[in-house]
């Protein structure tokens, strides 16, 4: 049986439509984003048996997408897309002091070193077996400012029927970021755009309904695609079973909210969890929402953690289809830290316990940190890694006085060679990418 899914803007009449046709198709018509017309139960105890994130993710996945992706191409697509570790790091190894039960669950650890690979490598995957399906080909476009270009570059690449190009604002992302971003891959096409991160949304937004391009099978990844959410309920669910002695509170560093959403759908479904805490930088609407604030999408700020730089998160959209307002105070803590503070949270953190934690992922453990504090959080907490130190050497650098260790994949792509183009910010300059 297929599963059916619908739009957070549908109305009775509206129809729904297979995860197939709902990740193919990114946004709904109405503009809305997808959520399934019912949720599925999924009984937890029997998924924890299962020994490795694969074996849990097939079990899961059918609760989510049934038998539209039959269950041997399902575990070929999820044992090929998740195939690295997510370790869960205990803060406080000899337990005691402020830290103790705090846990860091590391999603670094995919090819791009950002949690991303989760979703971006198995909705390539996705994709590919859709597309396969009804003979068809798509070409992803994505503006990026950062990790989401290099795990989408990565995740799609020498996928069959589908290209990728990428938009990046021209100075405006960091060395690493751009090294991650231009590395030659089978299928990519990156473009650095002589503009800025706004620059390159526009432009993109623009050829999606510029005639020119109606014929290219233009396709997004971004998190608003429900394909990249499933998979990121996988390593709430991961960490759960390893913690069986208490339902965890998860924090996560938040920007689009992509990433709290997979935790939330993960408990409606019947994950056992304590609460989440969305721990966000100075671009705090969710907070004030939460807070009771008459609260507004807001301008982007700039801030250390540029991957959570996000004024209008779009996945807020999804939440609210879930659960109402008072639902989510009950479910969600959020707080709000500022540079400095996460500047000191890095510092805090690796004096007391000697880990190295990424301008994103220290947000965490200040935001933890408070609502301990504050007495709220009681019982184990797991505080999601969002990314590897070593994509931030600079900011590293100036909060702890030395550069993280890169690991062996990230020093690998600098000798990998390069490919990109330099376009002038208009729709026009894509079309001898985007028409073949
Ligand atoms: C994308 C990203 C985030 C924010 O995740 P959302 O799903 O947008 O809330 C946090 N940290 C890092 C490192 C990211 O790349």
């Amino acid at each position: 049986m297929a599963i059916p899914y619908r739009s957070t803007r549908s109305t009775t009449d509206t129809e729904s439509v297979s995860f197939g046709e709902a990740l193919l198709r990114g946004l709904a018509p109405d503009g809305g984003l997808y959520v399934p017309q019912t949720l599925p139960r999924i009984s937890f105890a029997q998924i924890f048996e299962g020994d490795t994130l694969p074996d849990m993710a097939c079990r899961v996945f059918a609760g989510w997408i049934g038998d539209e992706v039959s269950a041997p191409d399902q575990e070929r697509i999820v044992r090929d897309a998740l195939d690295f570790p997510a370790p869960l790091v205990p803060l406080a190894p000899t337990g005691g002091g402020p830290w103790s039960d705090t846990f860091v669950l590391e999603l670094f650890h995919g090819p791009t070193l950002s949690f991303k690979d989760f979703g971006a490598r198995t909705m390539a995957r996705w994709m590919g077996y859709f597309l396969e399906r009804r003979g068809e080909r798509a070409t992803i476009l994505v503006a990026t400012s950062g990790d989401t270009g290099s795990a989408v570059a990565d995740g799609f690449a020498g996928q069959e029927r589908i290209r990728v190009v990428l938009l990046y604002p021209k100075d405006k992302v960091s060395p690493v970021q751009e090294q991650q971003l231009i590395a030659a891959r089978p299928g990519v096409q990156a473009l650095c755009v002589a503009g800025d991160f706004d620059d390159c949304q526009r432009i993109a937004k623009e050829a999606f309904v510029h005639p020119a391009f109606a014929g290219a099978g233009l396709s997004s990844a971004n998190s608003i695609n429900i394909g990249r959410l499933l998979p990121q309920m996988m390593y709430y669910v991961l960490a759960a079973s390893r913690l069986p002695a208490e339902n965890p509170w998860f924090c996560v560093p938040s920007g689009n909210l992509g990433n709290l959403t997979g935790g939330v759908l993960a408990h409606l479904s019947g994950l056992p969890v304590a609460g989440f805490v969305a721990a966000h930088n100075a671009n705090d609407f969710f907070s004030r929402f939460l807070s009771g604030e008459d609260a507004g999408f807001a301008p982007t700020i700039r801030t250390l953690s540029n991957a959570m730089d996000v004024g209008a998160p779009s996945n807020f959209e999804r939440l609210q289809a879930l659960l109402d307002r008072p639902a989510m105070q009950r479910l969600i803590r959020a707080e709000r830290v500022l540079d400095e503070d996460t500047v000191a949270s890095m510092q805090r953190v690796y004096e007391a316990t000697g880990y190295v934690a990424d301008p994103h992922t220290a947000v965490g453990p200040e935001a933890v940190r408070r609502q301990r504090a504050l007495g709220g959080l009681r019982g184990p907490v797991v505080a999601l890694a969002t990314a590897h130190p070593a994509k931030f050497p600079e900011t590293v650098h100036a909060a702890l006085d030395f550069e993280p260790d890169a690991p062996d994949r990230l020093a690998a792509i600098g000798t990998q060679g390069t490919t990109v183009e330099k376009i002038v910010p208009s729709v026009e300059a894509l079309r001898p990418y985007l028409v073949a």
